[in-house]
């Protein structure tokens, strides 16, 4: 997507800046207002880019696709929305790798926002680096702006932000608005966790800059709020300094209890100043049945990897990363050995490598390029991604992986599953998360290459059957529901506060429809 969108975003914006591109309000279901009409496209391509995502499973057309070239262009949108009798609903498109229609607008306007990127106007943060004494470095960024692009731009300074998506060709604003987790959320929590401040346009058509201190119940209420409160323009992102390079380790356990207790030792290390500690904490399943990646182990050792998953038929994974740079590279070996001593993977089964650190970041970009080749990227993607608490994640483990999975020799997506501690999230934010110190996520990222999507949603149907029938508490994230009654069942006890910040910021109910929370 991110190739070929941002060619298809770049000649949009030479068609505009031409003065190219065709008027086509009277073509349009509404009468749009005179200072931005020309920003709305109604053609095929725009439209039929708007109507799909990276699940490929829900398609739904809507009226226009709006290319802001400035705030003020989303403002005067929303406030449009809000003053026309027919209230429109408006969805902010970041990269649109959402998986069930979440950025999508059944017959309203979807926002592309990366017609932001590059736009030669004041006003846009792009993606700006500074200090202060009170913060240190942070980089003020577009919500429309790439983790990918701020990784790159805040690296020409040595510096980086500190908690990651494992895929990096995803929006600042699309992320920040679900949490953004990865291996380091243990650490430094998820992304909405290292936000110093917001700019957001809210569904009443304000401009609002929103932190801890400067209107904070915005703040809170966007970050995780899965686009319903209003539009994210800026964020403030925290910075520390970058390391150069990490040791990339995978240690192979055939016992779960093991694995789990391993992990969790290993996230207790958590002080940000913890240099004993990991930086980054995942892991996996493999199943004898597949899917059997490899590709990471040296070829020599592959075979032996092979036989082990066949010998027990399911096999865990921890992946831990430890980052290093000048000062810090005699001793690296040495930390991680003492890190990793006492950890009970099987003997022989722990590999390592020395990459560097945007290497190890946008590794996922490389799984992408491979997958785009063999056209296993574009395919449905019925994905299923839960939080649940660590006092229930060894009757999953028995339940799901071992007497439903392994049993039936039921074929998965790649299965990541981590734990996370949750002192490092902030309860006053919109995401929804288990009510315990620690808990994992566990997701199920299917991809229909080999069979058709609805084999894996089938998949989906009995791993949350099976929890609701154990009392296994897991929560959605990345959530979609089909009624209103799931929404608060999955916000427990947020639901009040998310009902009354909609009330506040988006009274007319004209932000995200495609989230399918209050329409
Ligand atoms: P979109 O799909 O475009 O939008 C998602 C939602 O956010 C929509 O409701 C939309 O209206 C809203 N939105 C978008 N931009 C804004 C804005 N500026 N202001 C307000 N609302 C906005 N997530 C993780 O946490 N960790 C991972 O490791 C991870 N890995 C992934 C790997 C891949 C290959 C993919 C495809 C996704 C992954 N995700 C991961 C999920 C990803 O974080 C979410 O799907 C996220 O929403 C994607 O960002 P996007 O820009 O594509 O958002």
């Amino acid at each position: 997507i991110p190739i070929s969108f941002n060619m298809f975003s770049m000649i949009n914006i030479l068609v505009i800046s031409m003065g190219l591109i065709s008027q086509p309000a009277e073509t349009l279901s509404f009468e749009p207002p005179q200072n931005i009409s020309d920003r709305f496209r109604n053609d095929s391509q725009a439209i039929d880019l708007a109507s799909t995502d990276y699940g490929h499973i829900i398609q739904t057309k809507s009226a226009a696709v709006f290319y802001p070239t400035s705030i003020d262009d989303i403002r005067s949108l929303i406030l449009f929305a809000n003053d026309n009798s027919s209230r429109i609903g408006i969805g902010a498109r970041g990269q649109g790798h959402s998986v069930r229609g979440q950025c999508m607008t059944d017959n309203g306007v979807v926002v592309n926002m990366t017609n932001l990127m590059n736009q030669q106007k004041t006003g846009l943060a792009g993606i700006i680096i500074s200090q202060s004494p009170a913060l240190g470095s942070y980089a003020d960024v577009g919500g429309e702006q790439l983790w990918i692009d701020v990784l790159t731009e805040t690296l020409k300074h040595g510096l980086s932000p500190v908690s990651w998506t494992d895929y990096l060709y995803l929006s600042v604003g699309g992320t920040l608005s679900n949490a953004g987790i990865s291996g380091q959320t243990f650490r430094f929590g998820p992304q909405i966790s290292n936000v110093y401040e917001l700019d957001v346009i809210t569904g009443k058509g304000d401009f609002v800059t929103c932190s801890t201190d400067k209107s904070p119940e915005l703040f809170y209420a966007v970050l995780g709020g899965l686009g319903q409160f209003g539009i994210i323009t800026r964020a403030r992102i925290a910075l520390q300094p970058a390391p150069k390079r990490v040791k990339w380790v995978r240690m192979l356990y055939n016992d779960f209890s093991a694995f789990s207790q391993d992990q969790e030792r290993l996230i207790s290390m958590n002080g940000i100043q913890e240099k004993d500690g990991a930086d980054y904490i995942e892991g996996f399943v493999l199943m004898r049945q597949g899917p059997l990646d490899i590709s990471f182990y040296p070829l020599s050792d592959q075979p032996k990897i092979v036989s082990l998953v066949t010998q027990y038929g399911i096999i865990y994974c921890i992946e831990l990363v430890k980052y290093y740079d000048n000062s810090t590279q005699n001793s690296v070996d040495k930390d991680l050995q003492v890190l990793v001593q006492g950890l009970r993977f099987v003997h022989g089964f722990h590999f390592e490598k020395d990459v560097e650190y945007i290497r190890f970041l946008n590794r996922v970009h490389y799984d992408e390029l491979i997958l785009r080749k063999q056209g296993f990227w574009d395919v449905p993607h019925p994905w299923l991604n839960l939080f649940l608490p660590r006092s229930q994640i060894s009757d999953f483990d028995s339940g799901i992986f071992k007497d439903i999975f392994l049993k039936q020799s039921i074929t998965t997506g790649l299965i990541i599953i981590y734990p996370m501690n949750k002192n490092k999230w902030n309860d006053k934010m919109s995401t929804a998360i288990p009510d315990e110190d620690i808990f994992y996520t566990v997701a199920f990222l299917h991809s229909s290459g080999i069979q058709d999507w609805e084999a894996y949603d089938a998949v989906n149907k009995q791993v949350l059957g099976f929890c609701e029938k154990n009392g296994i508490v897991v929560k959605q994230y990345l959530p979609h529901y089909e009624t209103q009654g799931d929404w608060i069942n999955h916000f427990g006890s947020k639901w009040t506060n998310f009902q009354k910040m909609k009330a506040n910021f988006d009274p007319n109910n004209i932000l995200s429809p495609g989230q399918r929370i209050f329409s």
